[in-house]
């Protein structure tokens, strides 16, 4: 048996959010097999919605901007079966403008899920399941601990000591943690070619940080419509976002979600959680009606360490190795938020059919 015929599937994707789905998309599409690999219980990665009571809050990504084609196909196809809705064609920047909106800039449509961010993800990843049956598997609750390449398969280790092998893999994590993953495997720079140069670029990523603070209100809050500030970066901060989950037409209770900035985030990323989330109260004062000692029936706090890039690779997808094929894609690729997420995935599917096409015969599980 040669080390090929030893695969346990075609691809494994690290990765369940929209640019790990967006990969299988285009694998699952070209007749391959798929096991996708998730550390968290759910899908969609920091397209992220949560319960607080009967409270919904989306504390990861708000909405979803659409420029390109291929993202553009996605969203008209969850579109028509209602996974997703335009929310508004813009925000106030400035929320003491008042209710009427103020300065509301007519744009281009903001996306969101109709019950929240995660349905994007949750719709493309049942579709893949429909079309694909047995060729496709999300295993949840599975932390990745290393990624190697060798003898022709992608090899990833789990804390429980077991591995899976494949004839191909994309990692899609942030690039500071898939660097971890394959510095865990043996693949740094001193592996030479084209780890090194591939460990180089993805090196050079850089993230802010971002507090989520979730709140439950006793009665609607005093956010403009269309229920979301975007504060300017330049006005000092500590607030970017305010967004009244309810407005959006998620939440059957009054609750906001309130976004810190880079700065405070990272500032205060060590700080115990009552007094960040104290501070970013006291600062959203003016968009609670009352006194928040009364107003706020619940609260939850969520830190995101690698929230948004701020250093970008200009490539849409890095090739740590090309036999087997090995690649890093995600939001730091080419173009951050949730459509350059997409792209990026999509571009890394398509690199790896191409790669395995070129390459040896399927493995018998599709
Ligand atoms: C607070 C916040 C606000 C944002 N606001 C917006 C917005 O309004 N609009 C917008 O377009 N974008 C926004 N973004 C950015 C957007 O959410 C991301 O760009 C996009 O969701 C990234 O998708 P991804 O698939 O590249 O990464 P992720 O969604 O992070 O997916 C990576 C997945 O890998 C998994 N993973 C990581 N390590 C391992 C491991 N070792 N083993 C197994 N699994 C692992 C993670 O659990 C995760 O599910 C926001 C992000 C944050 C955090």
């Amino acid at each position: 048996m040669t080390s090929e015929q030893a695969a346990h599937v075609d691809v494994v994707v690290v990765g369940a959010g929209i640019a790990g789905l967006s990969a299988a998309r285009e694998l699952i599409a070209a007749g391959l097999s798929v096991l996708m690999l998730d550390k968290g219980r759910g899908l969609g990665g920091r397209m992220a919605t949560r319960r607080l009571g009967r409270a919904v809050c989306d504390h990861g990504a708000q909405f979803f901007t659409v420029r390109g084609r291929a993202f553009g196909g996605i969203v008209a196809a969850a579109h028509e079966d209602d996974a997703v809705v335009e929310w508004c064609r813009g925000f106030t920047r400035d929320g003491s403008l008042g209710r009427d909106g103020g300065n509301v800039t007519a744009g281009h449509p903001r996306w969101r899920g109709r019950q929240g961010m995660t349905d994007l993800p949750k719709w493309v990843a049942a579709r893949l399941a429909d079309e694909a049956g047995s060729r496709f598997e999300i295993r949840r609750a599975s932390r990745v601990t290393s990624v190697a390449a060798d003898r022709g398969l992608v090899t990833l280790g789990f804390e429980n000591g077991q591995g899976v092998t494949a004839r191909g893999g994309i990692l899609t994590p942030p690039p500071p943690q898939s660097l971890d993953l394959l510095a865990a495997g043996g693949l740094t720079a001193a592996a030479g070619e084209p780890v090194a140069a591939a460990c180089e670029m993805l090196a050079r990523v850089a993230y802010d940080p971002c507090f989520a603070l979730m709140l439950v209100l006793d009665k609607p809050s005093r956010v403009p419509p269309p229920g979301g500030i975007q504060f300017d970066p330049n006005a000092g901060g500590p607030l970017a976002w305010i967004g009244d989950n309810q407005q959006k037409g998620i939440s059957p209770m009054p609750a906001v979600t309130i976004h810190a900035d880079g700065a405070f985030s990272r500032r205060h990323f060590e700080t115990p959680p009552e007094e960040v989330m104290a501070m970013l109260i006291d600062h959203a004062r003016p968009w609670i009606d009352g006194d928040p000692a009364i107003a706020v029936i619940e609260k939850s706090l969520q830190r995101w360490k690698f929230a948004l890039p701020t250093e970008l690779i200009t490539e849409p997808l890095v090739a740590v190795s090309h036999a087997p094929p090995l690649a890093c894609c995600g939001d730091a690729f080419a173009g951050p938020r949730v459509e350059g997420a997409a792209s990026s995935g999509l571009a890394a599917g398509r690199w790896l059919v191409r790669a395995l096409e070129r390459g040896s015969p399927r493995t018998g599980s599709g």
